[in-house]
C-alpha cells in the first residue's frame, strides 16, 4: 500500500495520454491514473484539430486507445476542472495532479474591423468542421473570396478545407450538416497572408506539397517574393519549402475554378465592412522582411470571410497560476510554479498548456516524459506521500459518478459514430452536439479500477 499512488491527469489529449502512459510504466511505484476530460470523448485536438482529410495522422488514435485500455488508467469524461472538480477535491483525493488542458483560445490581430460579421478565428472554423460540441459557428460559406491570416499549418488546413469541393471531403468524419455547407461553398479565392517572407513561414513541406494535388485549384505565388533571399544560413526544411514556392511561382494559371494565393511580407491592417457590418475587404500593408514593420504601401483585397490563424493560447484555470503573456501555466520542467518561483507541491503540467502551441503530436510524448520524471522524483523523495484514501472511489467521483462518461461510455459513442458513418458509406460520422454525446455516453455506468 505504501508504494501506491493515485494521480489525476486533467486533459486526455496527446499530452495527457502520454503522461498517463509514462506514469503506469514506472517500475518503482504502483500508480493509478484518473484521466479526466471535460469532453465525453478522448484525444483532444487529434479528434478536434487535426484536419479531417488527414486520416493517416488521425489514426494515431489507434495507439492512443491502447493507453486508455491500461488496467490502471481510467478515463473519466464529461468532467470539467473548475466546474465539476475543484482544487480542493484534487488536493484531497490525489497524491499528485498533471494538467494537460491544451491551449484552446485564439490570439487576436487587434486591428479595426476584426469583429465584423464574417471575421473570426481559424480556431472557430476548425472547431466547426471538426464537430466540436462547443462550436456555435455557422459558416454558411456564401463568401466567394476569403482571407486567411497566418503562416503555419493551421492556416494551410483551413485554406485547403475551404477550396476542397464537397465530394473530396465526403469520405472524412466531418459531421453531416457541416458537409452539406461545405458542399455548396461558393469560395473561389483564398488569400493566405504571411507577415514575413517565405523563408520565415512555418508551413511544413508535406502540407505545402499537398496543395499541388488539389483538384481544380491553382496555387499562386508572386515570383518577386522569392527574389533576393539569402539562402546561406537556411536549414534544409526551409530550403525545400522555398523550392516548392518556386514551383508554385513558375506554374501558369490554368484557369482552375479555385485559387489559393500566398501573399508574403503582407499584414492585414484593417478589415473593412459594408453598410450591414459584414466584411467586404481587407486592407493589407507590405512589411519589411525580416522585420514585420509596415511600409505604408497598402492594397485592398476583396473578401467576405476573414479567418485569423495567428496562434493558440491557454486558458487560465481556477486556483492555478497563469502566465497571461505566453498563455501557459508557469512551470519549471513540468513542476507548476507560483509567482514567487516556488513550486506548487504535487501539481504539474504537460503539453500545450506547459510550453505553448508548438510541435507535433509526438513532441507531447517527450514533454510528458519530462513532466512524469518530475513526478517520479517527487515520489522518490517522499514529497507526494500525502494522506489519500485509496480504498474506494475519490470523494468527488462518488458525488458526480452519475454524470461521468467513462471509457465504456466513449466506446458507445465511438460505435454509434462508426454506425452512422457506415450507413452513409463513410468510415465515421462525428456526433457534434453535447446532448447526443451525453445521452449515448451515459448509457454505461462508471466502473472502478
Ligand atoms: C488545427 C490543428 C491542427 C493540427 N494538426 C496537426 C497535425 O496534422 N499533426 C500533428 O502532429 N499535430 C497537429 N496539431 C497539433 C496537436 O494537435 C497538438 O500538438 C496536441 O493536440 C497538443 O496536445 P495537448 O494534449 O497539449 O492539448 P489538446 O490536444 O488540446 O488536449 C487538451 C485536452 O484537455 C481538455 N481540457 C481542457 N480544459 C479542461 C478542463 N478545464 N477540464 C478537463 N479537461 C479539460 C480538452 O477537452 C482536451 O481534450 C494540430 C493542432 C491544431 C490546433
Amino acid at each position: 500500500m505504501d508504494n501506491q499512488f493515485r494521480i489525476a491527469v486533467i486533459g486526455s489529449g496527446p499530452a495527457g495520454l502520454y503522461a498517463a502512459e509514462e506514469l503506469v510504466r514506472a517500475t518503482d511505484a504502483d500508480i493509478h491514473v484518473d484521466l479526466i476530460d471535460r469532453l465525453p470523448t478522448p484525444y483532444g485536438l487529434v479528434r478536434y484539430g487535426v484536419a479531417p482529410d488527414h486520416p493517416r495522422i488521425k489514426s494515431v488514435t489507434k495507439s492512443l486507445q491502447k493507453i486508455l485500455e491500461h488496467p490502471r488508467i481510467r478515463f473519466l469524461g464529461n468532467v470539467e476542472y473548475g466546474r465539476d472538480l475543484t482544487r480542493t477535491d484534487l488536493d484531497a483525493d490525489y497524491h499528485g495532479v498533471i494538467f494537460a488542458t491544451g491551449a484552446s483560445l485564439d490570439r487576436r490581430l487587434n486591428i479595426p474591423g476584426e469583429d465584423l460579421q464574417g471575421s473570426t478565428s481559424a480556431t472557430k472554423f476548425v472547431a466547426w468542421y471538426s464537430g466540436h460540441p462547443d462550436s456555435t459557428g455557422d459558416f454558411s460559406l456564401d463568401a466567394t473570396s476569403a482571407v486567411v491570416v497566418g503562416a503555419g499549418n493551421v492556416a494551410l488546413d483551413v485554406a485547403r478545407i475551404l477550396v476542397k469541393a464537397g465530394d473530396a471531403l465526403r469520405s472524412t468524419d466531418i459531421p453531416g450538416a457541416v458537409l452539406d455547407h461545405l458542399g455548396v461553398s461558393r469560395v473561389e479565392h483564398v488569400h493566405i497572408l504571411c507577415r514575413r517572407g517565405p523563408q520565415f513561414a512555418k508551413f511544413t513541406t508535406k502540407e505545402l506539397r499537398e496543395l499541388r494535388a488539389l483538384d481544380d485549384v491553382d496555387v499562386i505565388v508572386d515570383p518577386s517574393a522569392l527574389d533576393g533571399i539569402d539562402e546561406t544560413d537556411l536549414d534544409k526544411p526551409t530550403l525545400t519549402n522555398l523550392r516548392v514556392f518556386r514551383e508554385f511561382a513558375d506554374n501558369r494559371r490554368t484557369g482552375a475554378r479555385r485559387t489559393i494565393e500566398f501573399h508574403f511580407s503582407s499584414k492585414p491592417v484593417e478589415i473593412l465592412g459594408d453598410a450591414g457590418n459584414t466584411v467586404r475587404a481587407v486592407t493589407v500593408e507590405r512589411t519589411d522582411t525580416p522585420a514585420t514593420a509596415g511600409t505604408a504601401q497598402t492594397q485592398e483585397l476583396s473578401a467576405q470571410l476573414v479567418l485569423r490563424s495567428v496562434g493558440y493560447r491557454g486558458r487560465a484555470l481556477p486556483d492555478l497560476p497563469f502566465e497571461a503573456e505566453r498563455g501557459i501555466i508557469p512551470n519549471i520542467d513540468g513542476r507548476i510554479i507560483n509567482a514567487d518561483g516556488g513550486d506548487v507541491s504535487g501539481y504539474y503540467v504537460s503539453g500545450w498548456c506547459k510550453r505553448g502551441p508548438s510541435g507535433v503530436i509526438g513532441t507531447n510524448r517527450i514533454d510528458s516524459a519530462q513532466t512524469v520524471e518530475a513526478v517520479l522524483d517527487d515520489i522518490r523523495s517522499g514529497k507526494l506521500s500525502g494522506d489519500v484514501d485509496l480504498t474506494g472511489d475519490p470523494a468527488w467521483l462518488a458525488r458526480h459518478g452519475h454524470t461521468v462518461i467513462d471509457y465504456g461510455g466513449w466506446l458507445y459513442i465511438d460505435a454509434e459514430e462508426l454506425d452512422r458513418g457506415s450507413a452513409q458509406g463513410r468510415e465515421r460520422t462525428k456526433i457534434s452536439d453535447w446532448e447526443t454525446l451525453r445521452r449515448i455516453g451515459l448509457a454505461r455506468a462508471v466502473t472502478s479500477v
